[in-house]
C-alpha cells in the first residue's frame, strides 16, 4: 500500500487535479492520499493559502473578509466547475467564509485551502474524505503529538478503502485547528504513511525529483537518484525547499521510503530518500548543495574566555531569555561567534547586545549581517581527503570571502558563511568544483 501527498502545484488546477486522479486511479496500491491547497498557476499567481492569510487579516481588520475571499471564491469555482460539476461548491464555500469570520482564528482561515482540495479530489475520485481534525494532533503549544496521531489515524483508516485527506493541519488537545509550518502537507503525508505502515510515501510534485542544487541558481543541476534520510533532513533544512525538513521524522523509524515523483512525468523513477545502510554503493562525495539567505552573526571577543567556566551557557542564556534559537556556535580560544536567523532577532537585536555585555563583560560584541549559509552536504566527505580544500579552493579563485566555517561532528556537511551578495557566486562555484560535467552525476 502506497500513501501519496500531491503538493501545491500538482493541486493549482482542474487540469492539473485531473492528472492527480489518473495518477491515484492507475495503481490501486494508491489508497491514502494527502493534498496541499491549490499553489501557483504560473510566476505571478498567488497561492491558495496566501490568500487564505489576506482574508484572515482582513478579518482581523473588519471582522469580515468580503474583498479577499473573493480570490478563494474564484479560485474553487473555477476548478470544482471544470472538475466535479455535480458539487455544489458555493454552498460550501459560503459555509466556509463564515467559520472563518466566525472563529477568528489564524491557523483555521490557513487551513481551508486543504479541507476544500480535498473534498474536491474526494469527490472526483468518488473516496472517502477524511478530515485530519481530531486525527492529527498537536498540544496547546502547536507540538505535534505523533504517537497519538498514528493511533488516531490507525482506528480512522482501518476499515477505509480509499481516502483523501488534507494537509498542513490538524488540531490541539483543546480543538481548535492548528497548521504546520509552511509546506507542512508534507509532515502530513509522513504521518499518515507511518500510520498506515505504507511500503513507499509517495510525495509528488512539479520537478523530477531532488536535484543537487536549486534549480533557480543553478542551470540544470543534477537529479539524485538515491539520498539518505539524514542528507535530507540537511539539505531541506537549509533550504532546498522541495520537501519540508521535518517531513523524515515520522518515517525513518518506520524505514519507510520516501520516493519524490513528479506529477507531469509520472513514469520517471524520481529520487528515492532511504536509510543510510539502502543507500546504493556507488553513492557520490557531493550529495547536494543547498543555502539560506538571511543570518546574522554575533561576534564575541574576550581574553581567556576559554578558561572561564560557564562562559558559553551564559551566552546562550541571553539568547533563551529572549526566546531567539540559533543555528551554529563556531568558537576560537579567545573568541565566540553565534549565527541566528535575521527573522528571530529582528528588533531584538540592540537588547540581545546590550544584554549580552552586562553578562559577559566582553571585551569586543560586535554583529555581522547580510549573511547567507551554504551547506555542501554528502555521506562520502567524511571518508574522502580533499573535500574541503576543493570546496574553498573553489570559494578562493572565485574572489568570496568566507565569513564563517562549521563542520559538524558527522562529517556529513560543511556549512560556509558568505555574504549575501556573492550568495548565487557561490553556490555555483562549489557546485562546478565537485561536478564538472553532466557525467560526473
Ligand atoms: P509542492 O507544491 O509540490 O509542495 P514545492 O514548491 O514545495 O512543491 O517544492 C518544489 C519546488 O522546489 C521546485 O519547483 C523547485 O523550484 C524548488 N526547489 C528548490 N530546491 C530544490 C532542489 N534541490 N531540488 C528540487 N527542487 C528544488
Ligand atoms: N498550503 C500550505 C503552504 O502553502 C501547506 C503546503 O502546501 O504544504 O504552505
Ligand atoms: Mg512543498
Amino acid at each position: 500500500m502506497k500513501v501519496c501527498k500531491f503538493g501545491g502545484t500538482s493541486m493549482a488546477n482542474g487540469k492539473t487535479i485531473g492528472l492527480v486522479a489518473d495518477i491515484i486511479n492507475e495503481d490501486s496500491e494508491r489508497r491514502f492520499i494527502v493534498v496541499s491547497a491549490p499553489g501557483k498557476r504560473d510566476k505571478k499567481d498567488v497561492k491558495v493559502t496566501d490568500a487564505l492569510y489576506e482574508c484572515y487579516d482582513e478579518i482581523a481588520k473588519n471582522g469580515t473578509c468580503d474583498i479577499a475571499f473573493e480570490v478563494i471564491n474564484k479560485r474553487f469555482c473555477d476548478i470544482a466547475g471544470s472538475l466535479t460539476p455535480d458539487f455544489d461548491i458555493c454552498g460550501v464555500l459560503k459555509d466556509v467564509k463564515a467559520q472563518m469570520e466566525k472563529t477568528k482564528s489564524k491557523e483555521f482561515c490557513a487551513s481551508r485551502g486543504e479541507c476544500l482540495s480535498a473534498l474536491i479530489l474526494a469527490k472526483k475520485l468518488g473516496a472517502e474524505f477524511v478530515d485530519t481534525a481530531g486525527l492529527i494532533e498537536f498540544d496547546t503549544d502547536g507540538n505535534l503529538l505523533l504517537d497519538r496521531s498514528i493511533e488516531n489515524l490507525q482506528a480512522r483508516l482501518a476499515d477505509v478503502d480509499r481516502a483523501v485527506l488534507p494537509g498542513f493541519y490538524g488540531t490541539d488537545t483543546d480543538g481548535n485547528v492548528r497548521t504546520f509550518s509552511r509546506g507542512g502537507s508534507d509532515v502530513s503525508g509522513a504521518i499518515v504513511a507511518r500510520a498506515m505502515g505504507a511500503e513507499v510515501y509517495e510525495n509528488w510534485t512539479d520537478v523530477d525529483g531532488f536535484l543537487s542544487a536549486d534549480p533557480r541558481i543553478v542551470d540544470k543541476p543534477c537529479l539524485i537518484d538515491y539520498l539518505s534520510y539524514r542528507e535530507l533532513r540537511e539539505l531541506s533544512y537549509m533550504g532546498a525547499e522541495v520537501l519540508h525538513p521535518e517531513s523524515i521524522f515520522p518515517v525513518r523509524s518506520a524505514g519507510i521510503p520516501i520516493n519524490i515523483k513528479n506529477t507531469f512525468n509520472p513514469s520517471f523513477k524520481g529520487t528515492m530518500i532511504v536509510a543510510n545502510n539502502k543507500l546504493p554503493k556507488e553513492h557520490k562525495i557531493i550529495t547536494g548543495i543547498a543555502g539560506r539567505k538571511g543570518f546574522t552573526i554575533i561576534n564575541i571577543e574576550k581574553d581567556m574566555m576559554n578558561s572561564e567556566i560557564g562562559f558559553g551557557r551564559k551566552v546562550l542564556e541571553v539568547l533563551e531569555d529572549e526566546g531567539i534559537s540559533f543555528e551554529h556556535v563556531p568558537s576560537g580560544i579567545d573568541t565566540l561567534s553565534v549565527v541566528i536567523r535575521d527573522e528571530y532577532v529582528s528588533g531584538k537585536m540592540q537588547k540581545v547586545l546590550a544584554k549580552l555585555q552586562e553578562t559577559i563583560n566582553g571585551d569586543n560584541v560586535e554583529i555581522h549581517s547580510g549573511l547567507s549559509l551554504i551547506a555542501t552536504v554528502g555521506h562520502n566527505m567524511a571518508s574522502r581527503h580533499g573535500t574541503a580544500a576543493t570546496l574553498f579552493e573553489a570559494l578562493a579563485s572565485n574572489h568570496i570571502n568566507v565569513r564563517m566555517i562549521d563542520q559538524g561532528s558527522s562529517e556529513l556537511n560543511i556549512i560556509v558563511g558568505v555574504d549575501t551578495f556573492d550568495y548565487e557566486k557561490a553556490i555555483n562555484a562549489i557546485y562546478h568544483a565537485f561536478i564538472k560535467t553532466p557525467s560526473d552525476c
